[in-house]
Protein backbone atom coordinates (compact mmCIF):
# COMPACT_ATOMS: atom_id res chain seq x y z
CA UNK A 1 0.00 0.00 0.00
CA UNK A 2 0.91 3.94 -0.48
CA UNK A 3 2.10 5.30 2.52
CA UNK A 4 -1.05 7.69 2.79
CA UNK A 5 -0.70 10.44 6.28
CA UNK A 6 -4.24 11.23 5.42
CA UNK A 7 -5.18 7.27 7.08
CA UNK A 8 -5.11 6.94 10.81
CA UNK A 9 -2.13 4.87 12.43
CA UNK A 10 -4.40 1.82 13.04
CA UNK A 11 -4.81 1.75 9.32
CA UNK A 12 -1.82 2.38 8.08
CA UNK A 13 -0.72 -0.39 10.84
CA UNK A 14 -3.34 -2.86 8.72
CA UNK A 15 -1.50 -2.08 5.37
CA UNK A 16 2.23 -1.47 5.84
CA UNK A 17 4.30 -3.88 5.32
CA UNK A 18 2.03 -5.63 2.81
CA UNK A 19 2.98 -4.74 -0.46
CA UNK A 20 5.08 -7.22 -2.55
CA UNK A 21 4.93 -9.77 -0.11
CA UNK A 22 1.88 -11.78 -1.43
CA UNK A 23 2.66 -15.22 -1.96
CA UNK A 24 -0.11 -17.06 -3.45
CA UNK A 25 -2.83 -14.62 -2.44
CA UNK A 26 -2.29 -15.06 1.17
CA UNK A 27 -2.68 -11.99 3.35
CA UNK A 28 0.71 -12.71 5.19
CA UNK A 29 4.48 -13.14 4.03
CA UNK A 30 5.62 -16.50 4.20
CA UNK A 31 8.89 -16.79 6.60
CA UNK A 32 11.63 -16.73 4.65
CA UNK A 33 14.95 -18.43 5.92
CA UNK A 34 18.05 -18.37 3.76
CA UNK A 35 21.93 -17.52 3.52
CA UNK A 36 22.52 -18.21 0.05
CA UNK A 37 21.35 -16.03 -2.40
CA UNK A 38 21.49 -17.01 -6.10
CA UNK A 39 21.64 -14.79 -8.87
CA UNK A 40 21.14 -15.85 -12.54
CA UNK A 41 24.78 -14.45 -13.84
CA UNK A 42 27.97 -12.51 -12.25
CA UNK A 43 26.94 -9.40 -13.48
CA UNK A 44 23.70 -9.40 -12.00
CA UNK A 45 25.32 -10.37 -8.42
CA UNK A 46 27.58 -7.10 -9.26
CA UNK A 47 25.05 -4.92 -9.86
CA UNK A 48 23.07 -6.31 -6.51
CA UNK A 49 26.41 -5.99 -3.97
CA UNK A 50 25.35 -2.28 -5.06
CA UNK A 51 21.78 -2.65 -3.81
CA UNK A 52 23.04 -4.45 -0.30
CA UNK A 53 20.98 -1.59 1.84
CA UNK A 54 17.99 -0.99 -0.30
CA UNK A 55 15.60 -4.37 0.29
CA UNK A 56 17.40 -5.85 -2.01
CA UNK A 57 18.43 -9.71 -1.24
CA UNK A 58 21.77 -10.42 -1.90
CA UNK A 59 23.24 -12.32 1.04
CA UNK A 60 20.97 -13.47 3.92
CA UNK A 61 22.48 -10.90 6.46
CA UNK A 62 21.14 -8.23 4.26
CA UNK A 63 17.59 -9.61 4.95
CA UNK A 64 14.62 -11.13 3.06
CA UNK A 65 11.04 -10.34 2.28
CA UNK A 66 10.42 -10.96 5.62
CA UNK A 67 12.55 -8.55 7.29
CA UNK A 68 11.53 -5.94 4.26
CA UNK A 69 7.55 -6.09 5.42
CA UNK A 70 8.59 -5.78 8.97
CA UNK A 71 11.01 -3.11 8.49
CA UNK A 72 8.23 -0.99 6.62
CA UNK A 73 6.09 -1.37 9.14
CA UNK A 74 8.11 -0.13 11.96
CA UNK A 75 9.34 3.06 9.67
CA UNK A 76 5.38 3.80 9.16
CA UNK A 77 5.13 3.22 13.13
CA UNK A 78 7.94 5.27 14.01
CA UNK A 79 7.75 8.05 11.26
CA UNK A 80 10.50 7.66 9.97
CA UNK A 81 12.32 6.50 6.25
CA UNK A 82 13.54 3.37 7.16
CA UNK A 83 14.12 0.99 9.90
CA UNK A 84 16.90 -1.76 10.78
CA UNK A 85 15.62 -4.87 12.45
CA UNK A 86 18.19 -6.24 15.16
CA UNK A 87 18.11 -9.11 17.44
CA UNK A 88 17.37 -7.32 20.75
CA UNK A 89 16.43 -4.22 22.01
CA UNK A 90 19.91 -3.23 23.85
CA UNK A 91 21.63 -4.39 20.17
CA UNK A 92 19.08 -1.64 18.94
CA UNK A 93 20.80 0.65 21.59
CA UNK A 94 24.12 -0.24 20.73
CA UNK A 95 24.43 -0.09 17.26
CA UNK A 96 23.79 3.51 17.20
CA UNK A 97 26.13 4.76 19.93
CA UNK A 98 28.79 2.38 17.95
CA UNK A 99 27.62 4.27 14.96
CA UNK A 100 27.99 7.76 16.22
CA UNK A 101 30.86 7.54 18.62
CA UNK A 102 34.83 7.03 18.67
CA UNK A 103 37.68 7.39 20.34
CA UNK A 104 37.97 10.74 21.86
CA UNK A 105 34.37 11.90 21.41
CA UNK A 106 32.00 12.52 24.53
CA UNK A 107 28.82 11.50 24.74
CA UNK A 108 25.38 12.97 26.99
CA UNK A 109 23.07 10.50 28.40
CA UNK A 110 20.34 10.61 31.03
CA UNK A 111 21.02 9.73 34.53
CA UNK A 112 17.46 7.20 34.49
CA UNK A 113 19.27 5.42 31.06
CA UNK A 114 18.30 2.17 30.59
CA UNK A 115 20.60 0.16 33.04
CA UNK A 116 22.14 -2.14 30.45
CA UNK A 117 23.16 1.25 28.40
CA UNK A 118 25.04 2.55 31.15
CA UNK A 119 26.69 -0.61 31.06
CA UNK A 120 27.55 -0.18 27.70
CA UNK A 121 28.68 3.32 28.31
CA UNK A 122 31.20 2.78 31.18
CA UNK A 123 32.26 -0.90 29.37
CA UNK A 124 32.74 -0.90 25.60
CA UNK A 125 32.84 2.64 25.18
CA UNK A 126 34.92 3.47 27.72
CA UNK A 127 37.59 1.11 26.61
CA UNK A 128 37.69 2.76 23.31
CA UNK A 129 37.97 6.13 24.43
CA UNK A 130 34.66 7.65 24.73
CA UNK A 131 33.53 9.78 27.69
CA UNK A 132 29.81 9.42 28.52
CA UNK A 133 28.09 11.91 31.15
CA UNK A 134 25.52 11.34 32.95
CA UNK A 135 22.39 14.65 32.93
CA UNK A 136 19.28 15.32 34.54
CA UNK A 137 16.36 13.87 32.92
CA UNK A 138 14.64 16.90 33.18
CA UNK A 139 17.12 19.38 32.16
CA UNK A 140 16.01 22.37 30.59
CA UNK A 141 17.87 23.67 27.16
CA UNK A 142 20.29 26.32 28.77
CA UNK A 143 21.44 23.44 30.98
CA UNK A 144 22.12 20.71 28.21
CA UNK A 145 24.08 23.78 26.60
CA UNK A 146 25.86 24.36 29.22
CA UNK A 147 27.16 20.54 29.53
CA UNK A 148 27.93 20.34 25.71
CA UNK A 149 31.64 20.46 24.68
CA UNK A 150 33.02 20.73 21.30
CA UNK A 151 33.34 17.04 21.49
CA UNK A 152 30.14 15.93 22.51
CA UNK A 153 28.92 13.87 19.33
CA UNK A 154 25.40 12.01 20.78
CA UNK A 155 23.10 13.42 22.93
CA UNK A 156 21.33 10.40 24.20
CA UNK A 157 17.98 10.61 24.97
CA UNK A 158 14.84 7.96 26.83
CA UNK A 159 11.61 9.56 27.76
CA UNK A 160 9.81 8.46 30.24
CA UNK A 161 12.63 6.25 31.76
CA UNK A 162 11.61 2.85 32.14
CA UNK A 163 12.02 2.79 35.77
CA UNK A 164 11.05 6.64 37.09
CA UNK A 165 8.91 7.98 34.18
CA UNK A 166 10.61 11.22 33.80
CA UNK A 167 9.29 12.83 30.81
CA UNK A 168 12.10 14.80 28.69
CA UNK A 169 11.94 18.26 27.17
CA UNK A 170 13.41 16.65 23.83
CA UNK A 171 12.57 19.47 21.47
CA UNK A 172 14.89 21.95 23.77
CA UNK A 173 17.33 18.83 24.20
CA UNK A 174 17.31 18.40 20.07
CA UNK A 175 18.01 22.49 19.58
CA UNK A 176 20.57 22.20 21.84
CA UNK A 177 22.55 19.35 20.17
CA UNK A 178 21.83 20.18 17.13
CA UNK A 179 23.16 23.25 17.84
CA UNK A 180 26.68 21.79 18.27
CA UNK A 181 26.08 19.01 15.32
CA UNK A 182 25.54 16.63 17.76
CA UNK A 183 23.32 13.40 16.60
CA UNK A 184 20.41 13.09 19.42
CA UNK A 185 19.70 9.33 19.78
CA UNK A 186 16.32 8.25 21.48
CA UNK A 187 15.26 4.96 23.36
CA UNK A 188 11.04 5.05 22.14
CA UNK A 189 10.60 1.91 23.76
CA UNK A 190 7.43 3.81 26.04
CA UNK A 191 6.16 6.33 23.95
CA UNK A 192 5.55 3.63 20.85
CA UNK A 193 3.42 5.26 18.43
CA UNK A 194 2.39 7.89 20.83
CA UNK A 195 6.15 9.69 20.51
CA UNK A 196 6.71 11.00 17.09
CA UNK A 197 10.34 11.34 17.51
CA UNK A 198 11.09 12.68 13.62
CA UNK A 199 8.82 15.66 14.55
CA UNK A 200 10.62 16.58 17.75
CA UNK A 201 13.90 16.75 16.80
CA UNK A 202 15.32 13.16 17.01
CA UNK A 203 17.86 11.70 14.55
CA UNK A 204 18.04 8.26 15.17
CA UNK A 205 14.78 6.54 17.45
CA UNK A 206 15.40 2.89 19.25
CA UNK A 207 12.50 0.87 19.81
CA UNK A 208 12.56 -2.62 21.61
CA UNK A 209 10.31 -4.53 19.65
CA UNK A 210 10.45 -6.89 22.52
CA UNK A 211 7.67 -5.12 24.49
CA UNK A 212 4.19 -4.27 23.31
CA UNK A 213 5.25 -4.90 19.24
CA UNK A 214 6.20 -8.40 20.23
CA UNK A 215 3.32 -8.46 22.84
CA UNK A 216 3.16 -11.65 23.90
CA UNK A 217 6.36 -12.43 25.86
CA UNK A 218 7.68 -14.77 23.10
CA UNK A 219 10.13 -12.52 21.43
CA UNK A 220 13.23 -10.78 21.68
CA UNK A 221 13.72 -7.85 18.60
CA UNK A 222 14.84 -4.30 18.27
CA UNK A 223 14.70 -1.15 15.62
CA UNK A 224 16.60 1.12 15.07
CA UNK A 225 14.65 3.92 13.04
CA UNK A 226 15.93 7.03 11.11
CA UNK A 227 14.57 9.48 8.82
CA UNK A 228 16.87 10.62 5.98
CA UNK A 229 19.37 8.54 3.56
CA UNK A 230 22.97 9.61 5.31
CA UNK A 231 21.58 8.33 9.18
CA UNK A 232 20.42 5.10 7.07
CA UNK A 233 23.82 4.37 6.06
CA UNK A 234 25.49 5.60 8.77
CA UNK A 235 23.13 2.78 11.01
CA UNK A 236 22.83 0.11 8.75
CA UNK A 237 26.43 -0.06 7.46
CA UNK A 238 27.45 -0.31 11.58
CA UNK A 239 24.72 -3.19 12.33
CA UNK A 240 26.34 -4.77 8.74
CA UNK A 241 30.06 -4.49 10.48
CA UNK A 242 28.77 -5.72 13.70
CA UNK A 243 27.03 -8.87 11.73
CA UNK A 244 23.86 -7.39 13.49
CA UNK A 245 20.48 -9.56 11.98
CA UNK A 246 17.68 -10.63 13.22
CA UNK A 247 15.90 -14.56 12.77
CA UNK A 248 13.14 -14.05 10.07
CA UNK A 249 10.76 -16.75 12.49
CA UNK A 250 11.32 -13.93 15.14
CA UNK A 251 10.55 -11.30 12.97
CA UNK A 252 7.49 -12.99 11.36
CA UNK A 253 6.24 -13.69 15.02
CA UNK A 254 6.31 -9.60 15.95
CA UNK A 255 4.69 -8.77 12.58
CA UNK A 256 2.27 -10.94 13.53
CA UNK A 257 2.29 -9.18 16.74
CA UNK A 258 2.19 -6.02 15.84
CA UNK A 259 -1.23 -6.02 13.51
CA UNK A 260 -3.02 -6.05 16.85
CA UNK A 261 -0.56 -3.79 18.97
CA UNK A 262 -2.80 -0.78 18.86
CA UNK A 263 -5.94 -2.73 20.32
CA UNK A 264 -3.82 -4.34 23.13
CA UNK A 265 -2.16 -1.06 23.85
CA UNK A 266 -5.38 1.03 24.05
CA UNK A 267 -6.49 -1.78 26.45
CA UNK A 268 -3.81 -2.01 28.45
CA UNK A 269 -2.87 1.77 28.59
CA UNK A 270 -6.48 2.29 30.19
CA UNK A 271 -6.60 -0.58 32.39
CA UNK A 272 -3.21 0.94 32.77
CA UNK A 273 -4.46 4.36 33.98
CA UNK A 274 -7.30 3.14 36.24
CA UNK A 275 -4.74 1.06 38.01
CA UNK A 276 -2.49 3.65 38.44
CA UNK A 277 -5.56 6.50 40.04
CA UNK A 278 -6.52 3.77 42.25
CA UNK A 279 -3.29 3.28 43.49
CA UNK A 280 -2.70 6.98 43.74
CA UNK A 281 -5.65 7.17 45.97
CA UNK A 282 -4.21 4.72 48.48
CA UNK A 283 -2.84 5.72 51.39
CA UNK A 284 -0.03 3.42 51.41
CA UNK A 285 1.24 5.20 47.82
CA UNK A 286 3.07 8.38 48.18
CA UNK A 287 3.07 8.89 44.61
CA UNK A 288 2.53 6.79 41.20
CA UNK A 289 5.29 7.61 38.89
CA UNK A 290 2.87 7.72 35.35
CA UNK A 291 3.23 10.19 32.85
CA UNK A 292 -0.50 10.16 32.52
CA UNK A 293 -1.43 11.18 35.15
CA UNK A 294 -2.22 14.80 36.19
CA UNK A 295 -0.06 14.36 39.03
CA UNK A 296 2.66 13.79 36.74
CA UNK A 297 5.51 16.62 37.45
CA UNK A 298 5.96 16.65 33.59
CA UNK A 299 2.44 15.98 32.94
CA UNK A 300 2.47 19.22 30.81
CA UNK A 301 5.50 18.13 28.77
CA UNK A 302 3.81 14.61 28.25
CA UNK A 303 0.29 16.49 27.06
CA UNK A 304 2.30 18.38 24.84
CA UNK A 305 4.35 15.50 22.84
CA UNK A 306 2.61 12.53 23.18
CA UNK A 307 -0.65 11.34 21.40
CA UNK A 308 -1.14 8.65 24.48
CA UNK A 309 0.74 6.10 26.59
CA UNK A 310 1.40 2.36 27.43
CA UNK A 311 0.87 0.11 30.63
CA UNK A 312 4.30 0.85 32.43
CA UNK A 313 4.78 2.92 35.82
CA UNK A 314 5.55 3.35 38.92
CA UNK A 315 5.00 3.15 42.38
CA UNK A 316 6.77 4.81 45.70
CA UNK A 317 5.73 4.04 48.78
CA UNK A 318 5.08 5.97 51.83
CA UNK A 319 8.31 5.85 53.64
CA UNK A 320 7.23 4.41 56.41
CA UNK A 321 7.66 1.06 54.74
CA UNK A 322 10.88 -0.85 53.97
CA UNK A 323 12.23 -2.74 50.45
CA UNK A 324 11.54 -5.62 52.30
CA UNK A 325 7.69 -4.84 53.01
CA UNK A 326 7.56 -4.14 49.30
CA UNK A 327 9.21 -7.13 48.11
CA UNK A 328 6.49 -8.75 50.58
CA UNK A 329 3.69 -7.12 49.33
CA UNK A 330 5.05 -8.26 45.81
CA UNK A 331 5.25 -11.86 46.60
CA UNK A 332 1.76 -12.00 47.61
CA UNK A 333 0.30 -11.19 44.37
CA UNK A 334 -1.43 -13.59 42.76
CA UNK A 335 -2.22 -11.97 39.62
CA UNK A 336 1.66 -10.14 38.60
CA UNK A 337 4.44 -12.54 37.51
CA UNK A 338 8.20 -11.41 39.19
CA UNK A 339 10.30 -10.78 36.09
CA UNK A 340 11.90 -7.94 33.59
CA UNK A 341 10.58 -7.08 30.58
CA UNK A 342 6.67 -5.58 29.85
CA UNK A 343 4.89 -5.13 27.04
CA UNK A 344 3.71 -8.34 27.16
CA UNK A 345 -0.21 -9.34 27.30
CA UNK A 346 0.68 -10.22 31.40
CA UNK A 347 1.05 -8.16 34.32
CA UNK A 348 4.23 -7.80 36.41
CA UNK A 349 5.70 -6.46 39.31
CA UNK A 350 9.67 -5.85 40.53
CA UNK A 351 11.01 -4.49 43.10
CA UNK A 352 13.08 -1.16 41.76
CA UNK A 353 14.37 0.52 44.91
CA UNK A 354 17.97 -1.79 44.45
CA UNK A 355 17.99 -1.41 40.86
CA UNK A 356 18.32 2.06 40.32
CA UNK A 357 21.75 3.61 39.68
CA UNK A 358 22.59 7.32 39.35
CA UNK A 359 25.04 9.42 39.47
CA UNK A 360 23.70 13.22 38.07
CA UNK A 361 20.96 13.25 40.73
CA UNK A 362 20.49 11.24 44.31
CA UNK A 363 17.49 8.81 42.61
CA UNK A 364 15.25 9.24 45.82
CA UNK A 365 11.63 9.35 45.53
CA UNK A 366 11.25 9.63 49.47
CA UNK A 367 9.90 5.97 49.81
CA UNK A 368 10.59 2.45 48.31
CA UNK A 369 9.38 1.27 44.78
CA UNK A 370 8.21 -0.89 42.54
CA UNK A 371 7.21 -0.87 38.62
CA UNK A 372 3.97 -2.76 37.69
CA UNK A 373 3.30 -3.59 33.89
CA UNK A 374 -0.64 -3.77 33.41
CA UNK A 375 -1.65 -7.04 31.12
CA UNK A 376 -4.87 -7.70 29.23
CA UNK A 377 -6.51 -8.99 32.36
CA UNK A 378 -9.22 -7.03 33.99
CA UNK A 379 -8.24 -4.38 35.85
CA UNK A 380 -10.58 -5.14 38.67
CA UNK A 381 -9.28 -8.11 38.86
CA UNK A 382 -6.12 -6.92 39.26
CA UNK A 383 -7.20 -4.01 41.82
CA UNK A 384 -8.76 -6.87 43.63
CA UNK A 385 -5.05 -8.88 44.03
CA UNK A 386 -3.33 -5.32 44.70
CA UNK A 387 -6.01 -4.52 47.82
CA UNK A 388 -5.41 -8.16 49.47
CA UNK A 389 -1.05 -7.48 47.82
CA UNK A 390 -1.41 -3.91 50.28
CA UNK A 391 -2.63 -5.96 53.40
CA UNK A 392 1.30 -7.59 53.29
CA UNK A 393 2.91 -4.24 53.36
CA UNK A 394 2.93 -3.74 56.41
CA UNK A 395 2.53 -7.29 58.08
C1 LIG B 1 13.69 -3.81 27.47
C2 LIG B 1 14.29 -2.52 27.09
C3 LIG B 1 15.35 -2.44 26.19
C4 LIG B 1 16.06 -3.66 25.66
O1 LIG B 1 15.24 -4.59 25.03
P1 LIG B 1 15.65 -6.14 24.96
O2 LIG B 1 14.93 -6.63 23.77
O3 LIG B 1 15.21 -6.75 26.25
O4 LIG B 1 17.14 -6.19 24.79
C5 LIG B 1 15.80 -1.20 25.83
N1 LIG B 1 15.24 -0.08 26.33
C6 LIG B 1 14.23 -0.11 27.20
C7 LIG B 1 13.66 1.15 27.73
C8 LIG B 1 13.73 -1.33 27.63
O5 LIG B 1 12.74 -1.38 28.53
Amino acid sequence: MAKDPKHHVATRLSHAGRAGTHVHGFVNPAVHRGSTVLFPDTAARREGAKHRFEQFMTYGTQGGPTHYAFEDVIAEIEGGTRALIVGTGLAAVAVPLLAYLKTGDHCLMPDNVYGPARNLAGGLLKGWGVETSFYDPCIDEAGLRALLRPNTKVVYTESPGSHTFEVQDIPAIARAAHAVGAKVLMDNTWGIHHFQPFKHGVDVSIQALTKYVGGHSDVLLGSVTVNNEADWLVVRGTGSQLGQFASPDDVWLALRGVRTMLVRLQRQEQSGLEVARWLEARPEVKQVLHPGLPSHPQHALFKRDFTGGCSLFGVVFQPRYSPDDVCRFIDSLALFGIGASWGGFESLCIPTTGNITRTAGSGDFGGPMCRIHIGLEAPEDLIADLTQGLGHLGA
